[in-house]
């Protein structure tokens, strides 16, 4: 019998939008591909756009089956390596996100207080879930909150008076008697 998805053993891209845990899961199914990120449009938003097209694909390994508890689970990493704008110069900041994937997923609301708290419950209403969404749900989870250059990387210039809070600048550390003779040197 021929299924619809040709997962069982394994499968090797593309990955399909949408799957059937449940189905996988009895398959014992391993779901291995890459896809470009371009599809996922709220992560497309927290990148740079100046991003070149090279670095655009996510990397997907999940292995779906039973656990001990008997729950349908997923478990697996998503990995890519994105641009981002660096909060500092605002140049693009190469980000690598690499988020492990442990999902169960379960038929009724319910039973969500019931779930392992190990895992990240997912709620299957009807038999299929949007695999993209998910991987772009972890996606989100594992950027960098403020992105920016090593130092060194940096082109911001280092006095620059909006990079005050972020970086460390000598107008900063400055003492207030010496601001306090710059102003009187003016005057007089
Ligand atoms: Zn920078």
């Amino acid at each position: 019998m021929v299924d619809a998805y040709h997962f069982a053993p394994m499968s090797e891209h593309p990955l399909p939008k949408m799957i059937e845990p449940f189905k996988l899961v009895t398959k014992g199914a391993i779901v291995r591909g890459s896809f470009e990120l371009c599809s996922l449009l709220r992560l497309k938003g927290e990148l740079s756009n100046e991003e070149s097209t090279e670095n655009n694909f996510a990397e997907v390994e999940l292995a779906f089956e039973r656990d001990k508890l008997g729950y349908a689970s997923a478990s697996g990493f998503v990995k890519a390596r994105v641009g981002m704008v660096c909060q500092r110069c605002l140049g693009v900041v190469p980000s690598p996100l690499d988020a492990a994937v442990n999902w169960v997923f379960i038929k009724d609301k319910s039973s969500f207080e019931d779930a392992p708290k190990t895992y990240d419950v997912i709620i299957v209403e009807d038999e299929a879930v949007s695999l993209f969404d998910l991987i772009e749900e972890e996606l989100l989870l594992a950027l960098p909150p403020i992105p920016m250059h090593e130092e060194g990387e940096c082109r911001a210039p280092d006095h620059q008076p909006q990079s005050k809070g972020f970086a460390e600048s000598s107008e900063v550390k400055r003492s207030p008697f010496e601001l306090l003779a710059g102003i009187k040197k003016k005057n007089g």
